[in-house]
């Protein structure tokens, strides 16, 4: 299940020092990805796997530096039972609160885990508008739901854009405002073109004025919402 791990960052959970564990394997093809050791079977294959054991080991080493524990990917969620058992662990046995980043697209897992509350906060990728979803392989049907169980605990969820100009243009972001208004952290993230990527295009990255106009525009959308400036 896991192929990477960063026993520290300062960056990945919000307002915690944390360790970041990477699981391998992703439904989704996002073009812009630059994870691609963690996403594609020939990549991930070459990689070992860090046994569970021992990644709990070193988090309980640890333990008194660190004050959280970050699951990202690849996705997560495409682990199942083998999460929610891990993720257990970590909350009861290690007794450090849990940040599980995901692309939305198991709804089912997503509300078991909520019914569990054994996740202290979520970061959900939005990735383009409904009708685009495609273009990263996802199905929109999917993340709406997970969507919809999450905004019952807005106060625990962080919503990412990542501005990747062909998937996040003003008239896409107007059409994901329906489902951003349920929430109250909405962080616009920076798209930074990357050496590798699955899709290996090479895309302008938005100006500077850009990021401000969309960041004016989601605040006075959403004035409940606290957009987050990752760029
Ligand atoms: S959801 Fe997209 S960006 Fe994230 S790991 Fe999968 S392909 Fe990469």
């Amino acid at each position: 299940m896991i192929k990477g791990f960063r026993g520290t960052s300062l960056v990945d959970y919000p307002g915690r020092i944390s360790s970041v564990i990477f699981t391998y394997g992703c439904n989704f093809r996002c073009p812009y990805c630059y994870n691609i050791d963690l996403v594609l079977p020939e990549r991930f294959n070459l990689l070992e796997d860090i046994p569970e054991e021992a990644i709990l080991k070193e988090l309980e080493r640890r333990k008194g530096f660190i004050k959280g524990v970050v699951i990202t990917g690849g996705e997560p969620t495409l682990w199942g039972r083998r999460l929610i058992t891990f993720i257990e662990r970590i909350r009861f046995e290690i007794e450090l609160p849990v940040k599980l980043d995901t692309n939305g697209s198991a709804p089912d897992l997503v509300k078991s885990l909520v019914e569990m509350d054994i996740v202290d906060f979520w970061a959900v990728d939005f990735k383009t508008s409904p009708q685009k979803y495609h273009k990263v392989k996802g199905d929109f049907t999917k993340v709406k739901e997970t969507f919809k169980i999450l905004k019952k605990i807005p106060e625990k969820v962080e919503i990412r854009i990542t501005c990747y100009p062909p998937l996040i243009t003003e008239k896409d972001l107007k059409e994901m405002l329906p489902y951003l208004k349920d929430f109250k952290f909405i962080a616009i993230q920076k798209y930074v073109p990357a050496e590798e990527t699955l899709s290996g295009e090479k895309v302008t990255p938005y100006s500077e004025e850009f990021y401000q106009e969309i960041s004016t525009f989601l605040k006075t959308q959403l004035p409940e919402a606290e957009i987050i400036k990752r760029y």
